[in-house]
């Protein structure tokens, strides 16, 4: 069956899954509805559920040797992200005020770097006090 094949171990390179799956070590038997139809697990297998919501069972032992846990990343709330921003652009406008000259805001209107805008109403201000 395999006669006539190509050794992917010598002609080949090594691959590995990238793709994120959700799994739970199950602790009890189970029946689960897969692409592939009805399918069980037993206890201390993994019940898996890719990126469509699809679902199918693991042995353990290849579920262990097959996947990695991947950390929990906590995502910041668009609150926080605004506290956040809030807070370096503080930092910056404290920097500049202490140090003249050495970085450049964007505007405080359009938050623009650089904003010809702003930059067109200074002139004319500069202009009038001339
Ligand atoms: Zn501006």
């Amino acid at each position: 069956m395999s006669e006539g094949l190509p050794d992917p171990r010598v002609v080949g390179h090594q691959y590995r899954k990238t793709a994120r799956i959700w799994a739970v070590e199950m602790t009890r038997e189970f029946t689960v509805n897969t692409l592939e139809g009805v399918m069980t697990g037993q206890v201390g297998d993994y019940l898996c559920m890719g990126v469509q919501g699809e679902m199918w069972p693991i042995k353990r032992d290849i579920f262990r040797s097959t996947y990695e846990r991947v950390p929990k990343v906590r995502v910041n709330t668009a609150e926080e992200d605004r506290a956040l921003r809030a807070k370096v652009q503080a930092v910056v406008k404290d920097y500049a005020e202490k140090h003249p000259g050495e970085i450049t805001l964007p505007c405080e209107k359009h938050h623009r770097l650089p904003c010809r805008e702003c930059d067109q109403e200074k002139r004319k201000e500069l202009k009038a006090v001339e």
